[in-house]
């Protein structure tokens, strides 16, 4: 089995995990009918509509 030839150090970890800070937050929208957060191109789970319309009936 291969094995790494030399330590990585604290610095070259930190400096690649910092890239993660740099990325991008998840998307996200909200419902244009309940104004609820919900992710985008979704049906909303509260109202049952998506781009204006009812598309899912939802209990009450
Ligand atoms: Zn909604």
């Amino acid at each position: 089995m291969a094995v790494p030839k030399r330590k990585k150090s604290r610095a070259r970890t930190r400096h690649r995990k910092a890239q993660w800070l740099r990325t991008a937050p998840p998307a996200s929208a909200s419902c244009a009918r309940c104004k609820s957060p919900l992710k985008p191109h979704t049906v909303c789970a509260v109202c049952g509509h998506y781009a204006g319309r009812q598309v899912v009936q939802v209990e009450e």
